[in-house]
């Protein structure tokens, strides 16, 4: 399926966010010109260094990559969106940036349902345990959870992790779940994703 057949296949209240980490500027602005507007990246440096990143032309820049909290004040500069906030600190850090740099974003807590060397991410019981902190934290937006699969697992457990995500969005009543990737998008979809993050599938290989 190419990106215009996925997205009209898209049931209403889900938004595909086309991950452009590892392609180039002419490649996004191929994908604006069939109209795509939200784009994911998980470098700073990487997103920076792309001119269509820094003119102004309407589209919305989500942050998806590990946070390193020496690159917050430039994320929460020129993202909109924050898909993998991993821990209390870097919410708080996020919230003081914000609130100095006068800009509300839209943030995602990353969590890990399943045990996963490679993947950051609350855990539930570090959620909930956090909970009634992260609620009053001010000066940003929380949409709802994030989570990335472990890697190589089959539909039926991609489709039970999902749930489980948005299982404990509803619970916290938070909106958004954003899951769903090349390979699991549409167990995330069944599973009530309203943010698929689609990368090689809509755009080809990487480049790097
Ligand atoms: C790279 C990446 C994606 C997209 O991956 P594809 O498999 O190319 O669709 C989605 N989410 C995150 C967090 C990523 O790092």
């Amino acid at each position: 399926m190419n990106y215009l057949e996925i997205k009209k296949i898209l049931p209403k209240g889900v938004n595909l966010l086309a991950v452009s980490k590892g392609f180039k500027s002419s490649d996004i602005e191929y994908m604006q010109s069939l109209g795509q507007i939200d784009f994911g990246e998980s470098k700073v440096q990487e997103a920076m260094q792309k001119p269509v990143f820094q003119i102004d032309n309407n589209l919305i820049w989500h942050f998806i990559g590990r946070i390193q909290t020496n690159k917050i004040r430039k994320i929460v500069k020129h993202f909109d969106f924050i898909h993998s906030v991993d821990s209390y600190k870097k919410l708080l850090k996020i919230s003081e940036v914000a609130i100095e740099l006068q800009k509300i974003p839209n943030v995602f807590i990353q969590v890990k349902l399943a045990k996963d060397p490679e993947k950051a991410g609350f855990s539930y019981a570090e959620l909930m345990a956090n909970w009634d902190q992260i609620k009053q934290i001010k000066g940003i937006k929380i949409n709802g959870l994030m989570t990335i699969n472990p890697k190589g697992l089959n539909a039926e457990s991609n489709l039970e992790l999902f749930n489980k995500c948005r299982l404990i969005a509803d619970n916290l009543e938070l909106p958004d779940c954003s899951m769903g990737m090349s390979n699991d998008w549409e167990e995330a979809i069944k599973a009530g994703s309203t943010w698929i993050r689609l990368g090689s599938l809509i755009f080809g290989q990487r480049y790097s």
